[in-house]
């Protein structure tokens, strides 16, 4: 018997808020255990949540950008469990009126083929705290820091079919939060995390398979990996001629596989209802098309754009959207006047490459994208050569010095001033009398050797061409 595997991911992602959902507290990574809480996230009585206005923005984008249909009046459910870092005893999450349901996500299943994912919904909801059990201790702790940062959970529905898709959707999901300036997702800081839900049936059958979820996934390498390993076990207790458990395992990166947490809750079990300190909330129509008409331009458009209109290749176009600080420092950059084949060459080559050895993120590159344009500019009018650009770029990555500041301090400035460049042919001339001789004999190379001697007398920065002309009219034409 034949089995084929269904996936369906469900997204956590921190709304990017500088505080959180219901109260003022900072929402960024770190800071000192508990030092970032506040009477409403430690759930002291009387206090009351006020929904954060940004957190709301960025979930429509997130809701816009993965083309979902919006509600325009939501609630904010209880979901009540207990867990020593919830200090509420329970969770204000949505329940069954989410602010977005049905969107989709296009991603590229493989090389060339692309695919159309749904989105079940998107809510609202706030994180828990974080419980350590440091070693040697004969207790826990427990940091409020994260209590009450906003997230949005986005679920997918099981429209994937392999590990692999799977890690290309969370990558294309991912992308797509991101240019829409929803959250960093960056998942070595928890910001986006994700657990994802799989089955496996006989191929044909249309019922799906008892669905196992699969928690603590860190990483884009380990999503396959969990998959990878969960997909192979429940095949075998299926080949087996057992029932796979509808139940909740834990991945362990040490070891790649999963491990048995608890049975499967159903929703009943959390026992959901309105939060009374929360009524109805009208979003309203004027802010929901303010957020769409807010939403930045998408990867997938940029990509269209740089290759429809530009006349990049495709290869371009993707490294350039990768990250949307490198798009946005590529437009910023052909709007400050360089064509957009010179501004996609320099920031691929030079300035990636520099990121790459140095560790270094886009956002802190110390050029501005006029700085970038000024520094081409220079070689176009030959005042540098390519090499020396490449050089005074270096620099000016290092530095943040201006295109002209650091090509003075590499001393790289091409001498193009026949003024000055006059006396040192001079000067060459009189001291190779014999080539001199060569070249009026006839010989036309001797012409080379000429300019190599002038050349190496302006220490490689005067300019060719123009030391060539300057020669010539000296010289006359060889035989001459
Ligand atoms: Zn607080």
């Amino acid at each position: 018997m034949e089995l084929e595997p269904t996936i369906g991911l469900e997204v956590h992602c921190q709304l990017a808020t500088r505080s959180k959902l219901f109260c003022r507290c900072p929402a960024d990574f770190g800071g000192l255990p508990n030092s970032r809480t506040c009477p409403v996230c430690t759930a002291q009585p009387g206090t009351l949540p006020v929904l954060n206005q940004r957190a709301l923005e960025l979930a429509l984008a997130a809701g816009h950008a993965l083309r979902c249909t919006i509600r325009e009046t939501i609630k904010f459910d209880r979901k009540n469990y207990f867990y020593p870092d919830l200090p509420k005893g329970y969770q204000i999450s949505q329940f069954d009126q989410p602010l977005c349901e049905w969107g989709e996500l296009e991603f590229e299943a493989e090389k060339g083929r692309s695919k159309v994912a749904k989105i079940r919904r998107i809510h609202l909801e706030e994180d828990a705290g974080k419980a350590l059990h440091p070693d040697g201790l004969a207790c826990s702790l427990v940091d409020l820091n994260r209590a009450g940062v906003p997230l949005i959970e986005i679920v997918g529905m099981p429209d994937l079919a392999s590990p692999s898709e799977a890690s290309a959707y969370l990558q294309a999901l991912r992308r797509t939060l991101r240019f829409a300036g929803v959250s960093e997702c960056d998942m070595e800081k928890g910001s986006l995390r994700c657990d994802a839900n799989v089955s496996v049936r006989p191929k044909g059958q249309p019922e799906l398979g008892t669905k196992v979820e699969v928690k603590n996934i860190n990483s884009f390498r380990n999503v396959e990996r969990a998959l990878m390993f969960e997909i192979a076990r429940q095949s075998e207790v299926v080949a087996r001629g057992e029932k796979v458990v509808q139940e909740t395992r834990s991945f362990r990166d040490s070891e790649g596989t999963t491990v048995s947490m608890r049975r499967k809750e159903d929703a009943h079990d959390y026992r959901y209802f309105p939060d009374p300190d929360l009524p109805l909330f009208d979003v309203g129509r004027a802010r929901i098309d303010a957020a769409r008409a807010a939403l930045p331009e998408g990867f997938a458009a940029r990509r269209r754009r740089y290759q429809g209109d530009w006349g990049l290749s495709e290869y371009d176009a993707r490294v350039l959207t990768e990250e949307p600080a490198i798009a946005g420092f590529f437009d910023a950059t052909v709007a400050a006047g360089l064509a957009p084949k010179a501004a996609a060459n320099w920031i691929q080559g030079e300035v990636l490459a520099f990121l790459g050895e140095t560790r270094g993120e886009f956002e802190q590159l110390r050029i501005a994208p006029a700085a970038l344009h000024a520094l081409v500019r220079m070689e176009e009018q030959g005042e540098l050569s390519h090499q020396a650009a490449k050089k005074v770029l270096r620099r000016m990555l290092e530095t943040g010095d201006s295109a002209a500041a650091a090509a003075q301090a590499l001393d790289l400035v091409q001498i193009r001033d026949s003024g000055a460049l006059a006396g040192t042919i001079d000067a060459v001339l009189a001291a190779e009398a014999k080539i001199v001789g060569d070249y009026k004999g006839g010989k036309e190379t001797a012409l080379n050797a000429l300019l190599g001697r002038a050349m190496k007398a302006t220490k490689g920065k005067g300019d060719p061409n123009l030391i060539k002309q300057l020669l010539l009219e000296k010289l006359g034409k060889p035989g001459g």
